[in-house]
């Protein structure tokens, strides 16, 4: 119905009316030019919307340590204790896991070193390290790093998926072919569920067997999957997998980032891993025992103490996760970005920008990245904002990507972002 609404202001008022998401649970921040109030925010792919519930539940923490002290570890509501298990509950929902094949603690790309830890172990001619060449930056630096802390050339050892000439996208077929021919020399697979440029949504499933199959560890960055598309990582046999919870999971800046570790390598005494003493078990971690004893669960990940006043807006966060449903937010981000590629697709025709995420809605989240090309994506990006308050993000040089989150963003928003754009780009 919804990719096939009349390009009016009034059809995206009324679509809004029809299915608001749960907007009302979070703080959309004012425009600052243009005709409306609020900003039309379509970057919760880079930094989700604060949750109305954050700053009470930040203050809760707060008064904790000032009625308790050390004693708010084990008393209160919500005790600092058990908080990070019990958000890795919600957390597991969220990718398709169970609550002890997840964890939330650091950041992502800590968690991605550590991970690699017990899951990059280069030996014999099985060294290489498969990553897409459009990987986030992080990502790329963190793999060379891990392959030069094992006295191997980066260069040779790291190998970076390009899509074929002319084309935008990986195709999976060609990821498939690739190891099936050099898998034998591939110790790790780490790819991007999403890819955070073009908006690619990956087959994980596919991928991961076909790694799997030629004998690699498999392994993925979902921080731009988690919270906008639906994952099933226990049941797609997944090693292990990071994300950030700041982008579409809505937990604030930097907020601690999660991962998930099967079930089947929990068991394993021989992974390597680095230890501290939140990684014993919680039974034994305060009788101060000079060697740890780790849980059977992805807890045994964990390294020092978590931030109890930096996993408050998480939980606020995740209590609208969990009131959703993944499934049910999909089907809204499918409408929502649906209709936003409709009205791109219609404005398109004599303007300098062209979609490179694919057009296959299986094939995608909720971004949609444009390729401009007559002035730079940061121009474009600084009129929207300036001019209509419109929110969204530059990749220089070029691509501008725009994402409805399913939470929050609107029908409206999105035809503000497609109306504007007519009006930076007047048709020729
Ligand atoms: C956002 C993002 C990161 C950011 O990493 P941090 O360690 O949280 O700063 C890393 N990788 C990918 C793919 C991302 O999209």
């Amino acid at each position: 119905m919804n990719a096939a609404l009349p390009a009016t202001e009034e059809a995206a008022r009324a679509a809004d009316a029809d299915d608001p998401g749960w907007r009302d649970h979070f703080v959309v921040p004012p425009a600052e030019g243009g005709h409306y109030a609020e900003a039309a925010y379509l970057v919760g792919n880079s930094l989700g919307l604060q949750p109305k519930a954050a700053p009470s539940m930040v203050l809760d923490e707060l008064d904790s340590w000032a009625k308790r002290g050390v004693e708010g570890f084990f008393e209160g509501d919500r005790p600092w204790l058990p908080n990070p298990q019990q958000l890795a509950e919600s957390a597991a929902r969220l990718v398709g896991a169970l609550p002890r094949e997840t964890v939330v603690m650091n950041s992502l790309t800590v968690n991605l070193h550590l991970l690699m830890v017990s899951f990059y172990r280069p030996h014999g001619e099985r060294t290489r390290i498969l990553i897409e060449d459009t990987a986030f930056p992080s990502d790329s630096y963190a793999v060379r790093s891990q392959a030069r802390f094992h006295g191997l050339d980066p260069d040779q050892a790291v190998v970076r998926l390009r899509a074929r000439t002319g084309e935008q996208h990986l195709r999976t077929e060609d990821i498939v072919d690739l190891l099936a021919r050099e898998g034998h020399t591939y110790a790790l697979v780490l790819l991007g569920g999403v890819n955070y440029q073009t908006g690619q949504l990956m087959d994980i499933p596919a991928i991961t067997r076909a790694g799997q199959a030629a004998g690699a560890v498999v392994g993925w960055d979902l921080a731009h999957a988690a919270g906008n598309v639906p994952l099933h990582l226990h049941d797609w046999g997944v090693d292990f997998a990071a994300w950030c919870t700041y982008k579409y999971l809505n937990s604030g800046p930097g907020a601690p980032g999660a991962a998930f570790i099967h079930e089947r390598h929990l068991r394993n005494r021989d992974l390597q891993r680095f230890e501290g003493w939140w990684g014993t078990d919680v039974q034994t971690r305060f009788l101060m025992e000079p060697v740890s004893q780790p849980p059977e669960s992805a807890d045994a990940w964990q390294i020092s103490t978590p931030c109890a006043l930096a996993l408050a807006p998480m939980r606020a966060a995740l209590d609208v996760f969990d009131k959703a449903g993944m499934a049910t937010l999909r089907e809204r981000s499918l409408r929502l970005t649906g209709y936003l590629a409709g009205l791109i697709e219609e404005i398109t025709p004599g303007r300098p920008i062209t979609m490179i995420t694919p057009h296959d809605p299986a094939q995608r989240g909720s971004q949609l990245s444009l390729r401009v090309t007559e002035g730079t994506a940061g121009e474009l990006v600084r009129r929207l904002r300036s001019g209509h308050g419109v929110m969204t993000d530059a990749r220089e040089p070029d691509v501008v990507r725009v994402a409805p989150a399913a939470l929050y963003s609107t029908y409206h928003d999105c035809w503000r972002f497609a109306d504007a754009l007519t009006h930076v780009f007047p048709s020729k």
